[in-house]
Parts: structure tokens; C-alpha cells; sequence
């Protein structure tokens, strides 16, 4: 493809982009395809020879479009949002154009310079602690674009085993890093995301999963007792992982009491995840949610999630930018440059070498949105979610499981478990609403999460229009 006929073809994609999102109401939500139909309308193998873009298109909708889920549907209201917007989309194309491999400063300076400054911008618009930005007073702190939310858990819990192991190994300088292992315990809530279960395995150590109170909150007291009773066991706390907004139920783990038992002990990094939450923190109101966070050893927010931001951009700030870097660095000949001791080089912050211009998208959005358009894009989120918990609590068959802070709305039919599970099949299955389920305090429930762009009233009731629906067919069999 040349350019004249790139032109063309991407005008025209553009033109398809919009249609698409434009008319996704239309379509079902969800693909109703079984495994493997993709392999029996595709050929085995490859093309020898160019293929025609329009063929490549036709079977686009042919065959592609048949098997998505459609993720920034009105009706799709399961998992956490999938960030999406024109910007952010104009600022990734722009990005594979660039095509630049950020991985030192002088690879491409604005690759890493913008992530800096970005990264600063958005820290600051969230009202983190200025220790956390690169050009915080005295900071020693600063951020960096990961691909997801389990990398920054990831390196984060690696920086920690690092930092521990030096800790450790002052009075056993001759031992092997390895030797520490078997020792080291990392914490969390019950609530915590499973992603923080793979990077323990990940990283060789124990990983103590705690029960959280009854607003699924991990509190101080039942950490301390825990990180007690490993000590006296000849164990070593290295690592807590906090949750804002939990996957299940959107619960908060307390970070006022957490911090200090994390400082009670000798080496213990306090990471706080709030890859669905901290991005409400962009509204100044709910900053009470993040109360504690200057405990805080890491912090990490997706605006891919709920800041319009397309996959991936999860922003990973940390205290200290050295504990950080000296768990990752490696530094070939090859990779080296003049500029290094002034200069930031991302490639130290995680675990690729290879990144993406990702902050492009991060600044298009932010600038084209305003702070205050993003945080008007939240707010109507929250008193969506909260005009849906309004419409359950009216209905006296239902009942709301978890306290609506954010977008996050967490319900089910009095009853069994059995009867919500068939109650959630039915709505799936129809494909005119996807949800998923959790368990809070045990128990069976039905997430309804508010996700698109333009989410709105008329959205909300015809949500709950089809909930009640299915709800009286279960319920009343011979109703209709
Ligand atoms: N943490 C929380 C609270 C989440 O909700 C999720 C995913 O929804 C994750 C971590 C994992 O995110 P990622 O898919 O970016 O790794």
C-alpha cells in the first residue's frame, strides 16, 4: 500500500470507525458464535499473493465482526469500561505512524519526554502527593506508562523483593538472593485483584490473602495481626497491595490505617491499586476515597479503564524512582547514550525494552477533553450508577450488595445463588445486555457497570427494563 492509496483506505476506515460505533446499538451485544468458528470461514493457511483491501474489508464483516463483543456497545455493561474516544484513537494511529521504540531517551527524546511531563500532568490532576511527580519539590518520585495494571503490581512487587533482599542481605552479605525467597510474604485483601496472586508466583514468594471487613475493606488491625504472626514464624513481610476500587464490588481497602502498620515494619513496600478507581480521583470530591495515600510506596490508575483512554496506558507512579530502576536495570553497550545521567530512560521502569509512543494518547485526551471534560465524563457515570441503584431499590425482588461510589453498581434477586445465575444466563443469552457476576461476602451478585462514553438515562432504564424482564419470566414462569 502506498500512500495515495493509504488515503484513501484510511478515509475510508475512519468513515467505517464511525459507522461502526455510531450504529453498535443496532447489533447484539455480544457474539452468539461458538469456539472455533473463525477457523471454519478462514482459510489454513496465509496468501501467497497480495490480497485486494476491499476482499480483506468485505471479511471484516463478513466474518471478523460476527464473533466481537462490543465492548463500547450502550448495553454492554460488564468488567470495568474499555477507555475509548476519538482522540485517544486519532493519538495511537498517530503513534504507529511515528512508530519510534521509546526505550532510552535518546531513542526518541519526545517519546520519553512527553511521558514525563503527561505523567506529571495527570498525577497532579489526581491530587496525588508531590513526592509521586517527577517535578514534585524534593521529589525523588515520578511515572511511567505500563501496558496494564498487572505490570505495574508486577514491578512493583519486584522492586520490592529487590529492596528486601538488600535489606536482608546486610547481615548475610554471601548469600544467594534465592536463599531469601522461601521468606518473603506479600499481603492482600480477599477483594484484591487475581493479578496480584500471578505476580507473587511470579516473583517466588508467599502470598497472604486476608479477609476484608464488611464492606470488603482490608483494615489495619487484621493486616498487623497477619504480618505478626508471619514474623513470629520466621517470615518476612515485604509487600501489602491495596485496592481502591475493587473489581467485585468497587470497595476500598483503609489506607489510613494500612500505611502505618506497613511502616511499623523494617522493609515493607505499600502498593495501592486503583486501576478502575484512582482515575475518579480526577474529581476533587472524591479524593476523600484516597485518604492515606501518602503511605504509599506505588500507585497505579488505567485511564485505559475509565479515562477515555484507549488499551493499553496504565500509569504507575512511584516514591522513589531509584528503588524502582535498580530492581530493572540492565544496560548494554548498545543501548547506552551520552545523555543518561540527565535524561529518563523508560526502559528501566518495566520489564519490555520495546515502547510504544503511548503518552501520544494520554495528552491528546487530555487536552481535547479538559480536565473538566473528564471529570464531567465521571461524574455522569456516578449518577448513573447511582440512579441504577435507585431503580433496584424501588424494585423489592432485588437488593444492592455493595455501597455506589463509582460507576459500579453491585445487585441481585433475593434468593439463591442458583437463581441469579440463571437470572444472569437469561440476560446474556439474549444479547441485548452483558453483565458479569461476582461474589460479595460470599455471595453470588450481578455487576452492572456503567461504561460507555455517552452512557445515559435512557441507557440506565432500558437496562433495567430488560433486568426486570427477565427477572418476572423467571419468576413468574407463566407471565407471557
Ligand atoms: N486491578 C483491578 C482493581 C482491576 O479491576 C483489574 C482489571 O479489571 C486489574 C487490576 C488488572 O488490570 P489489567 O487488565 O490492566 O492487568
Amino acid at each position: 500500500m502506498d500512500s495515495a492509496e493509504f488515503r484513501v483506505k484510511g478515509k475510508e476506515m475512519v468513515d467505517y470507525i464511525c459507522d461502526y460505533l455510531d450504529g453498535l446499538g443496532s447489533r447484539r451485544v455480544t457474539p452468539n458464535v461458538e469456539p472455533g468458528y473463525l477457523r471454519r470461514l478462514l482459510p489454513g493457511e496465509a496468501p501467497q499473493q497480495p490480497e485486494e483491501w476491499d476482499s480483506i474489508m468485505r471479511d471484516v464483516d463478513d466474518k471478523i465482526m460476527p464473533g466481537v463483543t462490543h465492548w463500547q456497545h450502550p448495553r454492554f455493561n460488564a468488567y470495568f469500561p474499555s477507555g475509548n474516544s476519538f482522540p485517544s484513537i486519532l493519538g495511537d494511529m498517530l503513534s504507529d505512524a511515528i512508530g519510534c521504540i521509546g526505550f532510552s531517551w535518546a531513542a526518541s527524546p519526545a517519546c520519553s519526554e512527553l511521558e514525563n511531563i503527561v505523567m506529571d500532568w495527570f498525577g497532579r490532576a489526581i491530587g496525588l502527593p508531590d513526592e509521586f511527580l517527577s517535578s514534585g519539590k524534593n521529589s525523588k518520585g515520578g511515572g511511567a506508562i505500563e501496558a496494564s495494571a498487572s505490570d505495574c503490581i508486577l514491578v512493583s512487587m519486584l522492586a520490592a523483593r529487590a529492596q528486601v533482599i538488600r535489606y536482608l542481605k546486610e547481615d548475610q552479605p554471601d548469600a544467594e538472593d534465592s536463599v531469601f525467597l522461601p521468606k518473603l510474604v506479600a499481603y492482600c485483601s480477599r477483594e484484591a485483584h487475581s493479578c496480584v496472586e500471578k505476580a507473587a508466583m511470579i516473583c517466588m514468594v508467599k502470598l497472604r490473602v486476608l479477609d476484608p471487613d464488611d464492606k470488603c475493606s482490608l483494615r489495619g488491625a487484621t493486616l498487623r495481626k497477619a504480618m505478626e504472626e508471619d514474623e513470629a514464624e520466621g517470615l518476612v513481610p515485604f509487600f501489602v497491595s491495596c485496592t481502591l476500587g475493587s473489581t467485585g464490588s468497587c470497595s476500598f481497602d483503609n489506607l489510613v490505617e494500612v500505611g502505618p502498620v506497613c511502616r511499623s515494619f523494617p522493609c515493607v513496600w505499600m502498593h495501592v491499586d486503583g486501576a478502575y478507581g484512582g482515575n475518579a480521583f480526577i474529581c476533587p470530591e472524591l479524593r476523600p476515597l484516597m485518604a492515606g495515600i501518602h503511605f504509599a510506596d506505588s500507585f497505579n490508575t488505567n485511564p485505559n479503564k475509565w479515562l477515555l483512554v484507549s488499551f493499553d496506558c496504565s500509569c504507575l507512579w512511584v516514591r522513589d524512582r531509584i528503588r524502582l530502576t535498580s530492581a530493572l536495570v540492565v544496560d548494554p553497550l548498545y543501548l547506552q547514550h551520552d545523555h543518561s545521567d540527565e535524561a529518563i530512560d523508560y526502559r528501566h521502569w518495566g520489564i519490555q525494552l520495546s515502547r510504544r509512543f503511548r503518552s501520544l494518547k494520554l495528552w491528546f485526551v487530555i487536552r481535547r477533553y479538559g480536565i473538566a471534560g473528564l471529570q464531567a465524563y465521571i461524574r455522569n457515570h456516578i449518577r448513573l450508577a447511582k440512579a441504577f441503584e435507585e431503580l433496584v431499590r424501588k424494585d423489592d425482588r432485588f437488593e444492592v450488595h455493595n455501597d455506589v461510589r463509582l460507576g459500579l453498581v453491585c445487585f441481585r434477586l433475593k434468593g439463591t445463588d442458583r437463581l441469579n445465575q440463571d437470572l444472569l444466563a437469561s440476560i446474556n443469552g439474549s444479547g441485548k445486555l452483558h453483565m458479569i457476576p461476582s461474589l460479595v461476602r460470599g455471595k453470588y451478585i450481578i455487576r452492572y457497570c456503567v461504561v460507555a462514553e455517552h452512557a445515559s438515562d435512557a441507557d440506565i432504564d432500558h437496562a433495567w427494563e430488560v433486568i426486570q424482564k427477565h427477572a418476572t419470566e423467571l419468576l413468574e414462569p407463566s407471565v407471557e
